[in-house]
This record gives structure tokens, C-alpha cells and sequence, in this order.
């Protein structure tokens, strides 16, 4: 798809960090300013399902990206999940439509273990399936917990390059990782035309490379092409997250999206050593294990990610 974006001044940071974080295809017409750009969005190419595919060549994506429908949910698994979540509703911001997303019930499912770059695993089912609310008739979507946070002015973004191409689509009762996925990536592209602060957009990156790990974690039965997608998807949402949590951390305050400055300091390390960066990782980690306000947990954390570093360099 083609969103014709970001043509002020002022808006030259954001061009900044779409332009170093996302491997777009990109045509650009720069002056001093960045007079124009054009993105053709690689990674936003299964929105093509949500009408948000508009040039010729993404129509043609947009066959050959059809989710497949939630086969990967067993019956019982599925009867388990349902009987934990329900339906909430809440009133779109943008068009005015009512809308419907599905809620884990409170106390329902149970923290398991941590990764190390704190993605959380629960038991029964993976909360970060429903954590995006997406509006089916204006194509808004956003965190829920930020979906009613939004300046006219943004509306406003959102109708003009959003709304106008956008064609919702019926969500089965129960998520998978691929539809958890789509419903993120719409959010990251809302994100991106609202311009939300750097930090969330890194954040957004992050939650979809956990979806792509979550997927492969849970398919036990991929074919080998298939691994190899999603291991090079989650590697690539890696890179977005941990280039957007740098710029953050350079020009952010925190804490912000939840994050204090040392955990987005461990997280660009942790981020890092994922992507094969290990004198990058070894940088920010060495400095989250020296500071003094570092929680206990924390460093633990750092302790045990320059391990892997140390044995990734000599493994090399
Ligand atoms: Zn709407």
C-alpha cells in the first residue's frame, strides 16, 4: 500500500525513524526537509486483507497473504479459551461505531515465566492476542488501554489516510497468532500515521515480534519455509523495536509506555544481542549492571543476557 505521508517540516523526525527502522520500500524525493515520501510498507502488506492495500501490487499481495483462519486452535483448547473471555464494547472515537473486542476475564489465566527481553508467558492462553482494539468500519485501531486517547487532530489523520481505503473484516470468537497479528500491524500503521511518540511505535514493533515467536512456539507442526518466515519477521520487528527504542531513549522522557530509562537501557542491549549486535548489547547491558538504581531483578536480567553474549562471541 501507498500512504503519502509526513511532508512538514516538523514532521522530520518521524520520517527519520520510519526511514532507518522500517525496511519500507521507499521513494523519496528529499530537500532539506524531506519534501515527499512515499512508503510502500513490506511489513503492512497482510493489511492488504483490510482494504489497505490500494495499488496494483499490493492487490496481488493481498491474494497470496490471505490469513488462513484459525485451524491452529484445537476444539477443546478453543471451548477452554472461549468460556475465559467475553465481550466489551466501547464507542470509536473516530467514526462513532460501536465496537466489539474480545477480554480475557479478570483472574483467568496465570503468568508462567518471563523471556529475557520481558515478553511474558501465561498459561491458557497469550493475553497479547487481545490487547488491540480495532474499530471494523473506520479502521482505527490501538492498544485498547489507548484506543480512547486521541486528539481531533489525529481523527482527522486517520479518516483522510486510513478510513477511505479501509474494509473491515469478521474475527472469528477466538484469535490466533496470525489474525493477533494483523490487528497489531493495523495499529502500528495508525500509529505511525498519528505520530505517536517513538517509544510506542518501538513498543508496537516488540509485541509483534513476540506474536511471531508466540506463533512459532505454539505450531509445533510448521513446515521448514514457514519457521524460516517468521523467524526472519520476528528478527525484523526485533530491529524496528530496538532502532525506535534507541531514538526514544535519546529524545524521550520516561517513564514512559511503562518503561523506565534503565529498562529500555536493558531492553536495547537485550535487543541487541537478538540481532547479533553483541558489542552494541555488551554496551547498554554493561550499563545497566553498574547503575546504582538498577532493581535486583534487573540486573540478574543483564547478568544473565552478557552470558549469552559472551558465548555467542566465542561461539563465533
Ligand atoms: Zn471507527
Amino acid at each position: 500500500m501507498a500512504i503519502l505521508l509526513l511532508i512538514q517540516k516538523k514532521r522530520v523526525k518521524t520520517i527519520s525513524f520510519l526511514i532507518e527502522s522500517f525496511h519500507l520500500r521507499i521513494l523519496i524525493k528529499q530537500t532539506k526537509y524531506a519534501k515527499e515520501v512515499i512508503i510502500l510498507a513490506d511489513i503492512f502488506s497482510d493489511l492488504a486483507n483490510l482494504g489497505l492495500g490500494s495499488t496494483e501490487k499490493f492487490q496481488v499481495f493481498e491474494a497470496e497473504k490471505k490469513l488462513q483462519e484459525p485451524q491452529i486452535i484445537q476444539k477443546e483448547k478453543k471451548f477452554e479459551i472461549e468460556s475465559i473471555l467475553y465481550f466489551a464494547k466501547i464507542k470509536c472515537p473516530v467514526c462513532g461505531s460501536e465496537v466489539l473486542f474480545r477480554t480475557i476475564k479478570s483472574g483467568k489465566i496465570r503468568l508462567v515465566k518471563t523471556d529475557l527481553d520481558l515478553r511474558p508467558i501465561y498459561d491458557v492462553v497469550d493475553p497479547s492476542l487481545y490487547e488491540v482494539a480495532v474499530c471494523n468500519t473506520c479502521g482505527y485501531a490501538a492498544l485498547k488501554k489507548r484506543f480512547l486517547s486521541i486528539t481531533p487532530k489525529n481523527i482527522e489523520l486517520i479518516k483522510t489516510n486510513i478510513s477511505h481505503q479501509f474494509v473491515g473484516r469478521d474475527y472469528p470468537d477466538v484469535y490466533n497468532y496470525e489474525i493477533a497479528i494483523e490487528r497489531y500491524k493495523l495499529a502500528l500503521l495508525d500509529a505511525i500515521v498519528i505520530e505517536v511518540s517513538d517509544c510506542e511505535k518501538a513498543f508496537l514493533c516488540l509485541k509483534i515480534a513476540w506474536l511471531y515467536r508466540g506463533y512459532l512456539e505454539q505450531e509445533k507442526n510448521c513446515d521448514a519455509k514457514k519457521i524460516e518466515e517468521y523467524q526472519l519477521s520476528e528478527k525484523t520487528f526485533l530491529e524496528h523495536a530496538l532502532e525506535g527504542f534507541k531514538i526514544a531513549h535519546h529524545q524521550e522522557k520516561f517513564p514512559t509506555m511503562g518503561l523506565d530509562e534503565l529498562t529500555v537501557k536493558f531492553l536495547i542491549g537485550e535487543l541487541s544481542r537478538r540481532v547479533g549486535l553483541y558489542e552494541d548489547a555488551l554496551k547498554w547491558i554493561s550499563e545497566v549492571m553498574v547503575s546504582k538504581s538498577a532493581s535486583r531483578r534487573l540486573k540478574d536480567r543483564a547478568l544473565e543476557s552478557k552470558l549469552l553474549i559472551k558465548q555467542a562471541k566465542g561461539a563465533n
